[in-house]
């Protein structure tokens, strides 16, 4: 079966269960501060199990893109290494908020496995959760009776916590699960060793394909469990894996998913997959890496210097290294294998055929300049090596060529090998050690438990109308960071304040209770689909009525920026065309960013075009269409842009001015006119193919202006109100050339002068021809006086004091037989006598300069000149 049909059973499967398939969501998330990317098919149902919202139907069924890159979850270092974990993979699931739970969950898989795909029984192995002292569960007995129903006994195995209970993170939804394994082993192999002693023992050919999760427990802030209101069955397929079951290789590898993507790289690298395992780690590798950076630029998270950005960097780099060390590739080669992944995946995931040229400009300026920097890497790591006293580099240098190079440890370890050196490991994972810990203390975040004041309240968002409303806290909690210190998140039953998200920053504002006391709300952010709001302090009596304001200026600010956003991105794609996409946006009160894709830089003309196009359509006063809850599907043919790497309801909001539609949760202004104008600040380059726009309007243009016609009224008056500075300007600068030349002539002829008079000031101390003197003329100047009388003056030594421009110059001229002779050296006179005008410098021994901020040492330095001579 191939893998497209593989994929589309399970889902339809569990749609004849009555499920409702779903897409799947971006990876990158956007408001769950504990994850950055989705690392498993609940992560973007957290909001159902949370009771936040509502799913259409409490059965869904999806195949989820995962990646398992950081945080709790990473399988980095084994991708390439075994054949079964991958960064980016599938995870098939279905899903039940509430509604059925163990005994259709284990049903339902056991009938999918064995009859629709024909999976022999005698391969699978399942777990049951054992029990746990400590937490207070009992073994999960109810499990283990229905997996008897289906499955020898000996087949059922024990698992502990860390294999059989699940949890979301730290706190949350949780619960014991089951998980179904497979032994895909040749006979001979299974009549030698029992499948059974391989579960769970990293066994390449008996590995977990699907587990089965059982959600019934909250686990508090102190550690312990409450049941949940609900009980959710949550399960995740691994699809690679099942395609290698389905497929009847030993290899994810060897799977048509992955396959057409290794034929490619053999053909580019003209290396054999299969061969030599040290190749065949690098394959496996590159055809995993290119998939999980492709999904994620597709998603518009771009390789980055921080966060998820860098994450993704650091796939690719990791790529990038294994073909430049055991392929030989010195030149980008990663991103030719766009086109096949593609034709592959293309149809399941339409956002990669779309952007396919964005996802390989990407990656071939990222390889080309990370190439750049492997060189780099090389020339300082040669460097190291020839200086090195010993055989073995410290840590610290390992380190340094990792951590501001960007050079990889075991990419310096081989170079390292091959030329006979090693290095102190121990030590160099000390530097990360500390490193990483400043980093997690940094940003580390303790929450305490939410306390609820009013149960089940649905928090509604009231803040497209009103700025100001009587709320209740609903509930509140403690968080503490290294960063911000002590603050309160509140929920409210409803909110004015808008949270940060889809760009726009968070509303600020307070909370007044009855007898005036205030409580300053200073951030909302969204988490889970709940806005919480940010404050320093508690309100005296949590429970009372409180009215609640939005800081109204900020906000109609922010929606002035906001609308103008979107004229900005329509503006766009009118000048410059339809494959402009928006790759990102931050409107603030005082700015917006807008990147988008497009490949040169914007001309003049282009820059005035779109600004034009934005205030023509300010001018036009177009009022605000917004469509709060109407179906995506009737959205789109209104002909609103989804955005890629967007998550979308079923319903959707439609905002509207003229013929620019956009489905957007964001506050606006009720009428482009009252955004008043709109002025392009700067454009640039931010990643191969994205580039980026600041912008201001409103009240910021007005500053603009103000504070340009200020400088310009300024430069006026120093012009004595001239009618026409720019003409005024440019004669003075050119009357400033003409003046600079005839000063350099003058001063050439009064050096000529000067040298006259010097020569006849020389005198003869113990044989060396001897002046030391104040001269009225710049370095230039002088120096070409040391020159010139140097050539007609032996042994001679001259010491020149100068002062210009406040500061002090000493210049020293000695003749190179004296520097013989007598072992007089120009530049360390200079240094020593610099001291004297609080200053250094240094030169050849013949001649050197010194330059210092003390003009009322020269006299004493051209004094102490006298000391060298005896
Ligand atoms: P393993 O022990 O093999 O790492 P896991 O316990 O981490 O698996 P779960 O978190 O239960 O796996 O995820 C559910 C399913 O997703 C697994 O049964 C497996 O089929 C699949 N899976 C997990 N991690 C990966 C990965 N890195 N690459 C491919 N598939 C994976
Ligand atoms: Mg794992």
């Amino acid at each position: 079966m191939k893998s497209q049909d593989i994929r589309n059973t399970f889902l339809n499967f569990f749609e004849e269960k009555k499920h409702s398939i779903v897409q799947s969501a971006p990876m990158v998330l956007k408001d769950d501060p504990t994850l950055m990317f989705v690392n498993s098919g609940m992560a973007p149902f957290k909001e159902y199990f949370l009771g936040n919202a509502q799913p259409k139907n409490n059965r869904l069924t999806d195949s989820q893109k995962c990646l398992r890159v950081s945080g709790k979850h990473n399988d980095l270092e084994e991708v390439g290494y075994d054949t079964y974990h991958h960064t980016l993979f599938e995870m098939l699931g279905n899903w039940s908020f509430g509604d059925y739970f163990r005994k259709e969950a284990i049903a339902w898989a056991w009938e999918l496995l064995t009859e629709r795909f024909g999976i022999d029984k005698d391969i699978l192995y399942v777990s049951v959760f054992e029990g746990d002292e400590e937490d207070g569960i009992p073994m999960d007995q109810e499990a283990y009776d229905f997996w008897k129903g289906y499955i020898s006994e000996d087949r059922i195995l024990m698992g502990n916590k860390k294999d059989n209970f699940w949890e979301m993170g730290d706190q949350g939804p949780c619960g014991p699960c089951s998980e179904i394994h497979v032994d895909i082993r040749s006979a001979e192999e299974k009549a030698k060793v029992d499948g059974k002693t391989l579960v769970n023992m990293d066994h390449p050919q008996v590995v977990e394909i699907w587990n089965l999760v059982f959600m019934q427990y909250n686990r508090k802030a102190n550690g312990s469990l409450e049941n949940l209101p609900a009980k959710h069955i949550d399960t995740g397929m691994g699809f690679e894996r099942l395609c290698m079951v389905m497929q009847g290789v030993q290899s994810n590898y060897d799977t048509d998913v992955f396959t057409p993507i290794i034929r490619e790289i053999e053909t580019i690298t003209d290396k054999e997959y299969g061969k030599n395992e040290k190749v065949d780690v690098a394959i496996r590798v590159i055809s995993d890496h290119v998939r999980a950076v492709a999904f994620s630029i597709a998603d518009g998270q771009l390789p980055s210097n921080t966060g998820a950005g860098y994450v993704i960097r650091r796939i690719l780099r990791r790529a990038v290294r294994y073909g430049f060390t055991f392929l030989d590739k010195k030149e980008p080669f990663i991103y030719r294998l766009v086109e096949v992944l593609v034709k592959q995946m293309g149809k399941a995931f339409p956002e990669l055929k779309v952007q396919r040229q964005l996802i390989e400009n990407v990656i071939k300026e990222e390889e080309t300049s990370f190439l750049r920097t492997l060189d780099q890497g090389l020339v300082l790591l040669d460097r190291i090596i020839e200086n090195s006293k010993t055989k073995e580099i410290s840590g610290a240098k390992v380190f340094e060529l990792k951590d501001t190079y960007g050079f990889p440890e075991d990419l310096t370890g081989l170079i390292l090998r091959e030329n006979g050196f090693t290095y102190n490991h121990s030590d160099f994972e000390k530097k990360l050690k500390e490193q990483q810990q400043r980093g997690k203390e940094a940003s580390q975040l303790k929450s305490d438990d939410w306390t609820v004041l009013v149960e089940d309240e649905e928090q509604e968002f009231i803040g497209y109308d009103t700025l100001e409303a009587q709320v209740k806290i609903v509930k509140y909690r403690k968080v503490t960071s290294k960063k911000d210190g002590e603050l309160y998140q509140l929920v409210f039953n409803m909110t004015p304040f808008y949270a940060e998200g889809g760009g726009q920053v968070g509303d600020k504002g307070y909370l007044e209770d009855a007898q005036g006391n205030i409580v300053y709300i200073i951030d909302t952010k969204r988490e889970n689909n709940v806005a919480v709001h940010f404050a320093k302090n508690l309100p005296k009596n949590v429970n009372e009525t409180f009215k609640a304001s939005v800081d109204a200026k900020q906000r109609s600010r922010t929606e002035s920026n906001h609308t103008a956003t979107h004229l900005l991105h329509q503006a766009l794609r009118e000048v410059l065309g339809t494959h402009v996409e928006q790759k990102g946006s931050a409107v603030h009160s005082k700015y917006l960013r807008f990147d988008f894709s497009h490949f040169s830089k914007l001309t003049v003309e282009e820059l005035r075009d779109v600004e034009d196009f934005v205030n023509r359509r300010i001018d036009g006063k177009l009022p605000l269409q917004e469509k709060r809850n109407i179906p995506m599907q009737q959205a789109i043919d209104e002909g609103a842009m989804a955005l890629f790497g967007e998550k979308y309801g079923d319903t959707v909001r439609a905002v509207r001015f003229g013929q620019s539609i956009e489905l957007c949760g964001g506050t606006h202004v009720k009428n482009t006119g009252d955004i008043w104008h709109f002025k392009i600040v700067s454009e640039g380059a931010v990643a191969a193919g994205i580039r980026r726009i600041e912008a201001i309007t409103s009240d910021a243009v007005k500053d603009f202006y103000f504070e340009n016609n200020r400088a310009y009224f300024e430069m006026k008056d120093l012009l004595n109100n001239v009618k026409e500075p720019v003409k005024a300007l440019q004669s003075l600068q050119d009357e400033n050339t003409t003046l600079k030349k005839q000063i350099e002539g003058l001063l050439k002829d009064k050096a000529k002068s000067i040298k006259g008079d010097l020569k006849n000031e020389i005198t003869e101390i113990n044989g060396i021809n001897f002046l030391a003197k104040k001269l009225d003329l710049d370095a230039a100047g002088i120096k070409d006086v040391c020159f010139e009388l140097g050539s007609q003056f032996d042994n001679l030594f001259l010491l020149f004091g100068a002062e210009n421009d406040g500061k002090a110059i000493l210049s020293c001229y000695i003749s190179k037989e004296l520097v013989a002779s007598k072992g007089l050296n120009a530049g360390t006179i200079v240094r020593e006598l610099g001291k004297h005008i609080q200053g250094g410098g240094g030169g050849q021994p013949f001649f050197a300069t010194a330059g210092g901020k003390n003009p009322d040492g020269i006299e004493a330095a051209l004094k102490a000149a006298e000391n060298y001579l005896k």
